[in-house]
């Protein structure tokens, strides 16, 4: 049997959260050897379609076709995790949500007609089935390797269960 399959996603983000996890470097090469990496656009040029054992999603659902290809995602992974606060809340751009959206294009491009985009910035639990959520902006990058590496030993994770202190 080979090694599971990882895919890496963005949608509307600023790429930060996968910046983290490329900062994470020797933890990353010990994830690397553990599962085949095979979509990951900010890092290689291997873009494999799915199935996926193993979805990492960055960034909110902002336009028609990201509701389309987080759905197709979803289908295609058994095991999709969203990373950081885009994806796990909507993100900065989700600021827009209580405002005319419309007032913004017309405002920003010179052409808004040719521009599709959603009312609100919204999370993708919102939209698909998520499997577990790690939040942060940017995420923490160890965090993430400890949720990869208990999965693929089968084990729960050693995540803190809040994103800030309550103490
Ligand atoms: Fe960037 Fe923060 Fe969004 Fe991550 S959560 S993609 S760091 S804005």
């Amino acid at each position: 049997m080979g090694k599971p399959k990882l895919g890496v996603f963005k949608f509307a983000s600023c790429d930060g959260c996968q910046l983290s996890l490329l900062d994470a470097e020797d933890q990353l090469l010990a994830v690397a050897e553990a599962v085949d990496i095979v979509h990951f656009p900010e890092a290689s040029s291997r873009l494999e379609s799915g199935p996926y054992d193993i979805a990492l999603i960055e960034g909110s659902i902002t336009t028609p076709h990201d509701v389309e290809r987080i759905q197709q995602i979803r289908g295609d992974s058994k095991f999709l995790m969203t990373i950081g606060a885009c994806a796990t809340a909507g993100g900065i751009q989700a600021l827009r949500n209580g405002a005319d959206t419309s007032e913004f294009m017309q405002a920003v491009y010179a052409t808004p007609e040719y521009i599709q985009v959603l009312d609100q910035s919204t999370p993708i639990a919102e939209h698909v089935k998520v499997d577990f959520e790690l939040r942060g902006c940017p995420i923490n990058q160890y965090q993430l390797i400890e949720v990869i590496q208990s999965l693929l030993a089968g084990r729960t994770p050693r995540t803190p269960k809040h994103s800030v202190c309550l103490d």
